[in-house]
């Protein structure tokens, strides 16, 4: 089998992050989040953190430079040998560029999924969403509340949003991604990587995942598989 890379792509609140965490759950490979690697940077408070911090908030994008060596550093690591799958990155038409050429290097050739989701979808959930501290258990307040109100029902902790979900922020986001996002898809196309579209606007994130499984078979081969949860 190739190595598998999965570039998961889409607006945010596409689902994205959902999918990652199905399919690294039932499939060895790793999850690279810039968005996470990031929020720990920032939480963690080192130079980069501060550095991108004000750029996050605003819901702005982190420069190409920064966010491509975090990725480059991340794939070096062991557990990316059997394949990985890529969260929130590309962005940009330069963070494509840069990817392909290291893709190349080593021989990798990669598989775009695309989930598309209408703009309303994504505002309403992502003014909905609430996550845990302690255990980054994600929930939603219309699709999957928590059992009582604002607390974790795995820890208890008591939930959070995230900064950059604030309403007007969304909007700023959606605005980067049709501006310097959505250009990628071209980019994609130029240089003959397989795109997937998946509407993930009405179906159940399972049914979603278990469509993805099937293009990754497809693509790759039988790919190993732990628990099998999609
Ligand atoms: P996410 O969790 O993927 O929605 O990312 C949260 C925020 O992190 C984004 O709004 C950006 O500010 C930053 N970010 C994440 N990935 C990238 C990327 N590939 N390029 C630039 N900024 C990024």
């Amino acid at each position: 089998m190739n190595r598998p890379c999965l570039i998961l792509f889409g607006p945010p609140g596409s689902g994205k992050g959902t999918q990652a965490k199905f399919l690294r759950d039932t499939l060895q490979i790793a999850h690279i989040s810039t968005g996470d690697m990031l929020r720990e940077r920032v939480s963690a408070g080192d130079e980069l953190g501060r550095e991108v911090a004000g750029i996050m908030k605003s819901g702005g994008l982190v420069p190409d430079e920064t966010v491509y060596h975090l990725v480059v550093d991340r794939i070096e690591r062991p557990d990316c040998a059997n394949g990985f799958l890529l969260d929130g990155f590309p962005r940009t038409v330069k963070q494509a560029r840069l990817l392909s050429e290291l893709l190349d290097v080593q021989g990798i050739s990669p598989l775009v999924i695309f989930l598309k989701v209408d703009y309303n979808v994504i505002i309403a959930r992502l003014s909905g969403r609430r996550l845990c501290p302690t255990c980054g258990a994600v929930y939603n307040l219309s699709s999957s509340a928590p059992e009582e109100a604002k607390v974790c029902d795995l820890d208890g902790t008591r939930l959070v949003s995230r900064d950059d979900d604030r309403p007007g922020v969304v909007l700023d986001r959606l605005k980067a991604y049709e501006r310097e996002t959505a250009p990628v898809l071209d980019f994609f196309r130029s240089v003959n990587y397989p795109i997937f579209e998946v509407d993930g606007t009405s179906r159940p994130p399972v049914e979603i995942a278990r469509e993805i499984r099937i293009l990754i078979e497809k693509k790759y081969g039988s790919v190993p598989v732990s628990v099998s949860k999609a």
